[in-house]
């Protein structure tokens, strides 16, 4: 337990990013990679969120590596399975396995100064690295609800996350809590299983139907015959979601026809005009994440289904108490409550120059970094999926191959000129802050709802304010004139470097 293994590059999880990470720097020659996993197996959250009915809402050819792509998606939207399998044969054929070290939780990652390399400790042992790279995600830590009595629940409790499987779904009275993305996902999947089900609903989401369909075996034939084809869908899947951009960020009234097309699809599926009038969203579409389902609304008009819109006063060994007094009995809990986005635990394991965890820096002075990756005062730190990068409308993997260009032509920088350590200039990560936030003022998001995008001061900081491409842009090259630098001064460190 009391070893140090030095390592050039550290990544942490071996989800879409970290994983992404390791076969980029593997392709530009950064062999001496270490990347641990706190889980048994690649995946992140497409591992974990196994509940049923767990899909994705990003169409296939578009939520997939773009060096990786996977003529055989079954379907228009990929089921979590099929997800988490490519994943597993994408890490596969990369032959990066290897570098992941399973079972291997980060508790502290603290940077040295006099060193210039990162110490982090595990639950096997301790790291000393010259570069960390996080890619713990956003959606990885489960968000349980601060509710009176939920410890107390007699039954069986689970988040959407962490589904336990082995617990018997049906005829049993089961109390669903949350109308989010994973919600609208379980709830039709379970609904004729279970006896009962209560669905609690705090806000009606907007939702528009999906339009899935398998893919015959002629069409993945085509994808996989025909060179450039499967890009090709995959250009115009891209283009539509970004056309989406438009609205959430600029000019509110092209969100119109989709709006107009949500209400439509809620007037057909809910005849019920009471059922429909709480089912109707009272904010901006857009201003939390637009859900996509066919068979929600439809779900929640079964006889078997209630909907619940009295606020939760609490939690009660047998059932959910309302604000009206009423107790719901259930016999299963299943906690749909989203996760921590701005306030992940995670935060607080990483120390900088200073001392100051992340999480203390961020809480205080709001989550920002440098092109959502690099942060003042944690040099040689790059952050996958970090600040200012998280989408509504389109595929996060997008991103993050944006980021992983931005981390690997910062390393091929260093070790071309180099360089021991690079940490972004505070003025420089302030002023780009600053026009993020004018960005921001303008976007749907900060429009009145809550959601994960905002952090405790209602700003939005886990979101991209604008077209995708522009952070492509932003990212394609590493601008070291944006960075403090130190010169390897330790020959071993500089044949390390340059190799
Ligand atoms: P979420 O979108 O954050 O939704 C959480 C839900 O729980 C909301 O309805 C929220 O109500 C409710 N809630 C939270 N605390 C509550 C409380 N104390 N009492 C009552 N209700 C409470 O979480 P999620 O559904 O897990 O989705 C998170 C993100 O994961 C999504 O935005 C998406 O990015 C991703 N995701 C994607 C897919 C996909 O691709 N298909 C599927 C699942 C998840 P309020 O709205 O009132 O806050």
């Amino acid at each position: 337990m009391d070893q140090t293994t030095r390592v050039d590059v550290l990544v942490v999880g071996a989800g879409f990013s970290g994983l992404g990470a390791v076969i980029k720097l593997g392709e530009e020659g950064f062999d001496d990679v270490v990347v641990l996993e706190r889980a048994a197996d690649v995946g992140g959250t497409w591992r974990d969120n196994h509940y049923p009915g767990a899909a994705c809402d990003v169409p296939s050819h578009l939520y997939s590596y773009s060096f990786a792509l996977n003529p055989g998606w079954s379907r228009a939207f990929s089921p979590q399975g099929e997800i988490y399998d490519y994943i597993r044969r994408t890490a596969e054929r990369a032959g990066v396995r290897e570098k992941i070290r399973f079972g291997v939780e980060v508790t502290a990652c603290d940077y040295d100064p006099d060193r210039g390399r990162w110490t982090v400790r595990t639950t096997a042992g301790e790291y000393d690295a010259r570069v960390l790279v996080l890619g713990v995600g956003a959606l990885c830590e489960p968000n349980y609800p601060d509710i009176e009595g939920f410890a107390d629940f007699a039954g069986e409790v689970f988040h959407t996350a962490r589904w336990d499987h082995s617990v018997p779904l049906t005829d049993r009275r089961v109390a669903v809590i949350g109308t989010g993305a994973s919600a609208i996902q379980v709830v039709p999947s379970i609904a004729a299983t279970v006896g009962h089900m209560d669905v609690y609903q705090r806000t009606a989401p907007w939702v528009l139907p999906r339009m899935d369909r398998p893919y015959p075996r002629l069409e993945r034939a085509a994808y996989r015959k025909i060179p450039g084809l499967q890009r090709a869908v995959r250009a115009l899947q891209y283009a539509s979601r970004e056309l989406q951009v438009v609205g959430l960020t600029r000019t509110r009234s092209a969100l119109a026809p989709i709006r107009a097309l949500a209400r439509a699809h809620l007037a057909i599926q809910v005849r019920d005009p009471e059922l429909r009038a709480r089912l109707t969203p009272r904010y901006e579409i857009g201003c939390k994440r637009i859900l996509l389902s066919n068979d929600w609304y439809r779900a929640l008009t079964r006889l078997n289904v209630n909907l619940v819109t009295d606020p939760i006063e609490r939690v009660s060994p047998r059932g959910v108490v309302t604000a009206d007094g009423v107790e719901h009995p259930a016999d299963v809990l299943v906690v749909a409550t989203g996760f921590h986005v701005t306030d992940s635990p995670f935060f607080e394991r990483v120390r900088g120059a200073d001392g100051r965890t992340l999480a203390d820096k961020w809480s205080r002075e709001g989550m920002e970094a440098y092109k959502g990756t690099t942060v003042a005062g944690y040099p040689n730190l790059f952050v996958l999926v970090g600040p200012a990068t998280g989408l509504g409308h389109s595929s996060m993997i997008y991103m993050i191959e944006s980021q992983l260009a931005y981390l690997v032509d910062a390393l091929r920088t260093m070790r071309d000129r180099g360089l021991a350590t690079v940490e972004v200039r505070e003025a420089v990560q302030d002023a780009y802050n600053a026009e993020l936030r004018a960005d921001t003022g303008e976007t749907v998001w900060v429009t009145g709802c809550s959601s994960w995008y905002l952090d405790a001061k209602g700003n939005a900081p886990a979101v991209w304010p604008d077209f995708t491409f522009r952070f492509r842009d932003a990212t394609r090259r590493f601008d070291l004139g944006a960075y403090h630098r130190t010169p390897t001064t330790d020959p071993a460190a500089l044949q390390e470097t340059t190799r």
